[in-house]
């Protein structure tokens, strides 16, 4: 059960600090998907609700229209802390109404999303400049999806929605994130989608606050095996593991003539 509500903002667009990208904009606070991983519930703290991560939405609004000179070729993306596709977009078309807005504008726009609902604005993407959309796939295996992604597209929607980008001609990313150490395999993602991605992007599963304590329980209770592993990088703050990762992502990548962004390289 969701506690939907709106709220007024000033404008769509937030300028960021994140070094890859200038604005974002979210057109939502909060995010039914409620991945159990979320590493957007520390939000929780900032909003006016009570209710847990996941169970409220509000739908922001504003009179002020989305100025398309200030972010003339620079680089937005939607969103990020929220699925700007997310079951209630159906309802509300906030997301479809920014969209419109930004049409004509020449910023380098990047969609993330885990819902097939973003083929609703196929018809808006073909008259963009420049637009990639994202679709997140972190495991092909539905039962762990149901598990950690229970409110999203399917493993299988997702594919199809890959496809169908691919076909209308719009740039289309896997975003393997994130990459949930021993559970995500990056190589078999990519053996299934390869024909329908012209990029990849990867980035690795963080775990603080609450959300810490739920993937440590599912960890205890679905895969104890790996135990030990998550207590080494979660608890001991151990780099190994994802370093090696790192080097071997990029190994295949290069092997395999894939174009790809690691953005947790380094960190
Ligand atoms: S889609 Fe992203 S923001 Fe939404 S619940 Fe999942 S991880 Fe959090």
């Amino acid at each position: 059960m969701v506690k939907e509500d709106t709220t007024r903002v000033k404008d769509y667009l937030t300028k960021t600090k994140l070094t890859t990208l200038d604005y974002i904009i979210n057109p939502y606070v909060g995010c039914p998907n409620k991945c159990l991983y979320c590493y957007a519930a520390y939000m929780s703290s900032f909003s006016k609700h009570k209710e847990e991560w996941g169970e409220f939405l509000d739908v922001k609004h504003t009179r002020k229209r989305i100025n398309t000179f200030k972010i003339k070729d620079k680089k937005v993306m939607i969103s990020t802390v929220t699925d700007p596709y997310n079951a209630y977009e159906e309802k509300y078309g906030i997301t479809r109404m920014i969209m419109e807005q930004l049409v004509k504008s020449e910023a380098y726009l990047s969609v993330v999303t885990k819902n097939k609902l973003v083929l609703r604005d196929i018809d808006l993407f073909k008259k963009m400049k420049h637009i990639e959309i994202a679709i997140s796939i972190s495991f092909l295996d539905e039962k762990v999806k149901k598990k950690l992604e229970p409110y999203s597209s399917s493993i299988e929607e997702r594919l199809e929605t890959l496809k169908i980008l691919k076909q209308n001609g719009i740039k289309s990313v896997v975003f393997i994130s994130p990459i949930i150490p021993q559970i995500t395999d990056f190589k078999n993602i990519i053996e299934k989608t390869k024909d329908y991605a012209d990029e990849y992007w990867f980035d690795k599963l963080n775990l603080r606050s609450s959300f810490k304590t739920k993937m440590f329980k599912f960890i205890n209770e679905e895969y104890p095996i790996y135990k030990s592993l998550y207590n080494d990088i979660y608890n001991m703050k151990n780099p190994q593991y994802f370093d090696e990762l790192n080097i071997e992502i990029e190994k295949y990548c290069r092997e395999n003539n894939i174009v790809y962004k690691n953005f947790y390289a380094g960190t």
